[in-house]
């Protein structure tokens, strides 16, 4: 593929990606919307009386951090590489490690977002906040800070 033909293709797979995590993203808040009355309905008809303890607080402490490094250094690298492509600095020869790197990253900062369940009712904490963690579970009202 010669650099002539891979500014192109760099840039409609950026679009395609961008498009999938668009919708993505949309299906997500749907999901999140249209799922949380059921499930405080559910949880409210049958509601278990639990504490957070020092080892959940623990752990929920260390996953906001996590959290907002890896969203730091993912947006870091957006900003630091889209000039750069933008206006020719990178060689055509980084650019597609530059965006496997910086699609991997962003994967990883995702996987990572939705990896952990409130320890008592079990919803997924990164449906309930865009970044770190919610003040309360928005199905069983528990404290999370
Ligand atoms: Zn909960």
């Amino acid at each position: 593929m010669s650099a002539i033909t891979k500014i192109p293709f760099i840039s409609m797979s950026s679009i395609c990606v961008s498009a999938v995590g668009v919708v993505a993203v949309a299906l997500l808040i749907l999901y999140r919307y249209f799922s949380l009355p059921s499930l405080r309905r559910r949880w409210e008809a049958n509601p278990v009386s639990a504490q957070l303890s020092s080892a959940d607080h623990e752990r929920l402490r260390r996953w906001q951090a996590r959290d907002m490094a890896l969203f730091v250094t993912i947006m870091v690298s957006v900003i630091a590489f889209w000039p750069a492509l933008g206006i020719g600095l990178l060689p055509t020869g980084a650019l597609v490690p530059g965006y496997v790197f910086l699609m991997g990253l962003a994967t990883v900062g995702l996987a990572h977002h939705f990896a952990l369940s409130c320890p008592v009712c079990g919803r997924n904490i990164g449906l309930q906040s865009g970044l770190a963690l919610p003040r309360h579970c928005e199905v069983c009202r528990t404290a999370l800070r």
